[in-house]
């Protein structure tokens, strides 16, 4: 039986939460939102009440949907408030250890019937349910960034997940408005795994100092049609979870050389220059 969906729970308020809160608040989703970091789920739900602002002022949305939107985001100060949740979406740490450890706990708090997924870029979904006792209900459901405005959805099957969780799943993101495809647990999963090697050249170029990050950046748009530049791409992302799905994707092939993690995203990194979400990445955010 395919499982009404009307609450939804997502955790981790970062870059990818709050897209994910406020793309299913606007589709009529009660959402509540919960990160470990005691504030951050609050200042995101500040970001969204700025996102609708701009959304009426942009005239993309009347102001009385925008109200109605963000009067379904509520935000949950501990993760015994989502156990009423129909569906959780987790976007926290790219970080095994520490989603095994979320869902190990949500599996012991949600009612059997919950749909458990993770927004992972890269890990094994496999991996991160394999101590679930009810791996059957646990998929990837991965959103791309901004989720408010890209379409696709990956949704990511283990060999226990059911046709009846994939289908709900696929039914939830077309209810979002996008376009889910099915796909299998393999590193990078599709569109990761191609982005790998567009950003590994791009950091070659840069690396060998063949020309500059603006350059690089404005080539791609002018002459290959890509709406953004891979270091503009990059920093959209987030240089530490762009460091951390390269370093995936490279160690599930045995470290091939077209999946090398370059020391600049590395240097980067251990300077705290994350990117947009930071103010400071390949390019500066005033
Ligand atoms: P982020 O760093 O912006 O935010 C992560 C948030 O999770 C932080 O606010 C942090 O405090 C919180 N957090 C960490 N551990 C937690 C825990 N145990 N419980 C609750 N909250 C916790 O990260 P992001 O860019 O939003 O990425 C989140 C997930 O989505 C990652 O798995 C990432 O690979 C994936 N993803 C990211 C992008 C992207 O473009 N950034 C795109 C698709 C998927």
């Amino acid at each position: 039986m395919i499982m009404p969906i009307a609450n939804i729970a997502i955790i981790g308020a970062g870059t990818m939460g709050q897209g994910i809160t406020q793309l299913c608040a606007q589709y009529g989703y009660t959402t509540w939102l919960y990160d470990v970091q005691d504030g951050a789920a609050e200042k995101t739900r500040q970001r969204i009440v700025q996102a609708l602002d701009k959304r009426v002022t942009k005239g993309r949305m009347t102001p009385e949907d925008a109200d109605a939107a963000l009067a379904r985001v509520s935000v949950a100060n501990s993760l015994v408030e989502l156990a009423e949740a129909d569906l959780v979406v987790e976007a926290i740490v790219e970080n095994i250890a520490i989603k095994r450890t979320l869902f190990a706990e949500l599996e012991g708090l949600c009612r059997a019937d919950v749909l458990l997924c993770t927004n992972t870029s890269s890990l094994s979904v496999g991996e991160i349910a394999a101590e679930l006792h009810t791996p059957q209900r646990f998929a990837g459901l991965h959103f791309f960034n901004p989720p408010t405005a890209m379409k696709l959805v990956e949704v990511v099957s283990t060999d226990a997940t059911t046709k009846t969780t994939l289908q709900t799943l696929h039914d939830f993101a077309r209810s979002l408005g996008k376009t889910p495809v099915a796909v299998s647990d393999s590193p990078g999963f599709i569109v990761n795994r191609c982005a790998r090697p567009f950003y590994g050249e791009a950091l070659w170029l840069l690396e060998h100092g063949a020309a500059s990050v603006a350059t690089i950046d404005a080539c791609l748009k002018s002459g290959g049609g890509f709406p953004l530049g891979p270091f503009e791409l990059i920093d959209l992302v987030g240089l530490d979870i762009n460091l951390r799905a390269t370093e995936t994707v490279w160690r599930a092939f045995d470290r091939h050389p077209r999946f090398r993690p370059s020391p600049l995203v590395a240097d980067k990194v251990a300077a705290d220059e994350l990117g947009r979400k930071g103010g400071v990445g390949f390019y500066r955010y005033d």
